[in-house]
């Protein structure tokens, strides 16, 4: 095909204007079913090179290309970058000045542009469709298109409205992209855009050059500063579960001249902006955010990422820590997680509102992410596995994969930690428990008589943080209840009492932390 005399080929497009040699991975297909008139569904991991499957045949194609993303950012940095490189593109959205909207809208008009963005509410805003239908398109792209899915972790309801695209733009190939992995999302996606025949073209999301480790939380700000001192003059990323601690974070990485800067949907915008456009100039920063920070950042030098709290679900936790390394280079990403995070998420599960089939969802998801942090095996393995992918073989680079974990028959450590939580009333938390099993003598320990039962002292030979760590894994695995405002323990009779009876063996990991090893997991 020719245009001006120039080759349009999809191969002449990628070296002519994107000055690539070769498509990577299944871009090549992906672009194939578009050229073809067929609908696909392409699902790569982010640094993928998911946009190249669009704005080739956008390219390719008589037409223009129409491409729905979910966020503005994203967009005017794609317009910019194809503007860059010679491409007419053009970006439709509520931020734009209303005389630049007016010339992207006469150039649209004029058959000018080559590419458009434009947010889902735009697209469906009226008239817009009547404008669109009466020119020829080369492609629809839905861009993040797990915005689509009620169960997803980025659910946008805008998005479900572009169900409707093939009544008005019949024969224009579709091509939906997303970077979440997981079958149910995948099937969600097919089904709500009514694309059932597409063509689904899944890359691998295994990432090697990320490190992944998942530690209990032990000090959580000492074991913050051990991962940012191996990044100085480098761009981190800390996510934190409330809006709150992102600031308290911030402010005491401030204080040890870490430039750091809190990032949260309740920040005023021109904040925000600030933060964004910090992270994107290049400069060593370190974002303390809540997952707001998220989809469209794509700096591709992160070289670490740290979870201070748990994420609901491993699809999130992999959007999260695919945020690192996206150039391919090493990077490192620590998760930390105590016996609270999983107690708390569960509450907050309990109480939501969500309808009962979402809650399923959810609630699988969570104990799928409970899962994996206490995992002795592969942690690549188990995530990948998350998302219906098998790695062949151990990953060696995750923490399991590096130090082995060790297990040991906890049977007797769980029945001491079980009987001492009935003993004194489940109406204490685990500092208070842990104390009672190491016999400190405390003010409350002496009011509320408990230096005179039985348990008291029963746990001297291992040190507080032992205590903690059978606590947290007996939490996890539901023997355990933590209830009320005080963060209460409580037995779960269901999963306790065999335990209690010592009907059940239960093997328990060895935590790895410094301060076990340096103790040998005995009192030093
Ligand atoms: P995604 O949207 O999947 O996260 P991008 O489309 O932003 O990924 O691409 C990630 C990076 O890979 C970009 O820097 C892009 O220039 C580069 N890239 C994409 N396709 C190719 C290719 N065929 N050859 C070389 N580099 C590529
Ligand atoms: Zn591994």
């Amino acid at each position: 095909m020719t245009d001006n005399g120039l080759d349009t080929s999809p191969r002449a497009v990628l070296s002519r204007v994107f000055g690539f040699p070769d498509f990577r991975g299944l871009q090549e297909q992906a672009v194939g079913e578009v050229m073809a008139g067929r609908d696909c569904l392409v699902l790569m991991p982010t640094g993928g090179g998911k946009s190249i499957c669009y704005q080739v045949p956008a390219l390719s194609r008589p037409g223009t290309g129409l491409v729905v993303s979910p966020l503005i950012a994203l967009m005017d940095d794609q317009v910019a970058a194809l503007r860059q490189v010679g491409v007419n593109a053009g970006a439709l959205h509520s931020e734009l000045e209303p005389e630049d909207a007016a010339r992207v809208r006469s150039d649209l008009m004029a058959g000018r542009l080559d590419v458009l963005y434009v947010s889902p509410e735009r697209l469906l805003s009226p008239g817009m469709l009547d404008r669109l239908s009466r020119l020829p398109l080369s492609v629809i792209a839905i861009d993040e298109a797990h915005c689509i899915s009620a169960w997803g972790h980025e659910f946008r309801p805008e998005y479900r409205a572009l169900a409707s695209l093939p009544e008005h733009f019949p024969g224009v190939p579709r091509i939906a992209l997303t970077a979440t992995a997981d079958p149910r999302t995948q099937a969600d996606i097919l089904d709500a855009l009514a694309m059932p025949d597409a063509t689904v073209l899944r890359a691998s999301f295994h990432r090697p050059n990320l490190d992944i480790a998942v530690r209990p939380k032990t000090s959580e700000t000492r074991q913050l500063l051990d991962v940012l001192g191996r990044h100085p003059g480098e761009a981190a990323i800390v996510y934190c579960g409330s809006r709150n601690k992102t600031e308290r974070v911030a402010r005491a990485l401030r204080e040890r001249d870490w430039p750091a800067l809190p990032f949260h949907a309740g920040l005023p915008p021109i904040e925000k902006r600030a933060a964004l456009a910090r992270f994107r100039s290049g400069e060593p920063v370190v974002i303390v955010a809540t997952i707001a920070f998220g989809m469209g950042i794509d700096r591709p030098d992160v070289r670490a990422v740290v979870h201070l709290d748990m994420p609901s679900s491993p699809e999130g936790y992999y959007q999260q820590i695919g945020r690192a390394g996206r150039d391919g280079e090493k990077s490192e990403t620590v998760l930390l997680y105590g016996g609270d995070d999983i107690a708390r998420a569960r509450h907050w599960l309990e109480q939501s509102s969500a309808p009962e089939a979402q809650q399923r969802i959810m609630s699988a998801r969570l104990e799928a992410m409970v899962t994996l942090t206490e995992t002795t095996g592969c942690r690549t393995q188990a995530l990948l596995s998350c998302f219906g992918e098998t790695l062949a073989g151990p990953c060696g680079h995750c923490d399991n994969c590096r130090n082995p974990v060790a297990s040991f028959d906890g049977t007797v450590e769980a029945q001491k930690v079980l009987s001492a939580i009935y003993r004194i009333g489940q109406k204490f938390g685990a500092v208070h428990v842990a104390s009672v099993l190491r016999g400190k003598d405390s003010e409350m320990a002496t009011r509320h008589g408990h230096d005179r039962l039985g348990v008291f002292g029963v746990g001297k030979d291992r040190p507080e943080l032992f205590w903690r760590g059978v606590i947290r894994q007996l939490i996890a695995r539901g023997a355990i209840r933590v209830t009320g405002d005080y963060n209460a323990l409580a037995l779960n009779q269901e999963v306790a009492r065999p335990i209690l009876r010592g009907e059940q063996k239960l093997m328990l990991r060895e935590d790895a932390t410094d301060e076990l090893k340096a103790g040998r997991g005995r009192t030093a």
